[in-house]
């Protein structure tokens, strides 16, 4: 075995599974490992990736902010969290913007403000206030929201959860309407379901629960951690329907892949219960951490890589339509976030994912079922082409080293 990946293990708890490859270095849609070979990233950190890796801009921000001031806290000003905040809200229509670093932080942040909401603006009865979210959600890690998912593994032995927060099907607008109650404080939402297999709702699903939403006076959250920053071929996927939500939450690509930075961006009337002391993060709004997620936004907009990851997308989404493979139940996708469903008698998605591996593409399955295609937005069409036919190859073979009469192949 390989002694980096013995060293890892014996000392790291297993709340992951690597594929077995040790990545050293990156450069724009590639990485490589410690033996030289080159892999195409089409994993991009769980989409944290969407400007490619080591953009030279985006390094320059980084070593220029790392020499003049990395940290101070918010018990002061700095001069780089204010422009940050001011363009995030420019961009995504939203009032203001409150920072913290990880996306389970900017979701804990959103429900926070929720149930402050509820009691001072909504009036529900203290104690009371109710959060929705939907079955296969991905919201993060902590208890509070390992208590929203309906992902037995998430949850057990992580017990007893808060109070209040209920799960109801996703791309069910009945389910939402009968849902609601007066006590009802936020619908908290993914546009796609990322980590849920890139589950992309009906047309409409999305402003239906907007309208829902303002007719009950609930709301509307989106969780845009891994769909937000042109992931789906907008710069965020609400703008698919011309969906404006009450609350924005974003992560991930904000911190231009080099750093953490989330951010939960709200109207006025529901960022306005925070008052001083109510909430905070030591290292939220850093200014190391602004710099880049101003340089990260900007680019997005100046290299115009939404309309790139609609453009590409969708010419992937079609080359892959190519692929009739028995091994494969259904290819789906918005943008460079497409997934693989495959036939999980015939194979897993592990298996699809190491095979990919070893012809130099690198993914990762989510759940058994489902291998994830969604590489940086920088992605050159020849590049994709080089993909396309590197997964056709690999399901060929696959092919016949599964054949239809294996019967269910073990997991993992
Ligand atoms: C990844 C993800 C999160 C959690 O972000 P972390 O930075 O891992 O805490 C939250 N919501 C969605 C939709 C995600 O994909």
């Amino acid at each position: 075995m390989n002694p980096i990946i013995e060293l890892e293990n014996q000392y790291s708890a297993h709340n992951y599974h690597p594929l077995p490859v040790v990545l050293t270095r990156g450069e724009g849609v590639y990485l490589w490992d410690t033996e030289g070979k080159r892999y195409l990233d089409m994993m991009s950190a769980y989409s944290a990736v969407g400007h490619g890796h080591a953009d030279p801009r985006l390094v320059q921000a980084l070593v220029h902010q790392a020499q003049r001031l990395t940290l101070t806290s918010r018990a002061f000003y700095t001069d780089r969290l204010g422009p940050l905040l001011k363009y995030a809200c420019e961009l995504s229509g939203q009032d203001r913007a409150l920072p913290m670093n990880t996306g389970a932080e900017a979701v804990e942040t959103a429900l926070k403000a929720a149930r402050k909401w509820a009691y001072q603006v909504k009036r529900v009865p203290a104690g009371q206030a109710e959060i929705l979210a939907c079955e296969g959600n991905f919201h993060g890690r902590t208890i509070a929201i390992v208590g929203l998912s309906s992902e037995a593994q998430y949850r057990e032995g992580f017990g007893p959860f808060p109070a209040g927060l209920k799960c109801i099907p996703y791309n069910n607008l009945e389910a939402l309407e009968a849902a609601i109650t007066p006590h009802t404080a936020a619908f908290l939402v993914e546009p796609i379901q990322g980590e849920g297999g890139i589950i992309i709702p009906d047309k409409g699903y999305l402003r239906g629960c907007a309208e829902i939403c303002r007719r009950h006076h609930v709301l509307l959250i989106c969780d845009e951690v891994q769909t937000g920053l042109g992931r789906t071929g907008k710069l965020f996927a609400c703008q698919h329907e011309g969906v404006q939500p009450d609350g924005l939450i974003l992560g991930k690509a904000l911190g231009g892949g080099l750093l953490p930075l989330s951010l939960f961006l709200a109207r006025e009337e529901v960022m306005g219960v925070f008052q001083p002391g109510d909430h905070g993060s030591t290292f939220g709004g850093n200014p190391l951490a602004c710099a880049v997620a101003l340089k990260a936004l900007k680019i997005l907009v100046e290299d115009r890589l939404p309309e790139r990851s609609a453009e590409l997308g969708e010419d992937l989404l079609q080359q892959l339509h190519r692929l009739q493979s028995p091994l494969i139940r259904e290819i789906r996708g918005r943008g460079l976030f497409i997934g693989i469903e495959v036939d999980p008698q015939r194979v897993t998605a592990r298996a699809v994912c190491e095979a990919l591996m070893e012809r130099g593409l690198l993914s990762k399955e989510t759940h058994d079922v489902v291998v994830r295609l969604a590489p940086p937005l920088t992605i050159a069409r020849e590049q994709i082409h080089w993909a396309v036919e590197c997964i056709i190859r690999t399901f060929q073979e696959l092919e016949e080293n599964y054949p239809a009469s294996t019967t269910k192949v073990s997991s993992q």
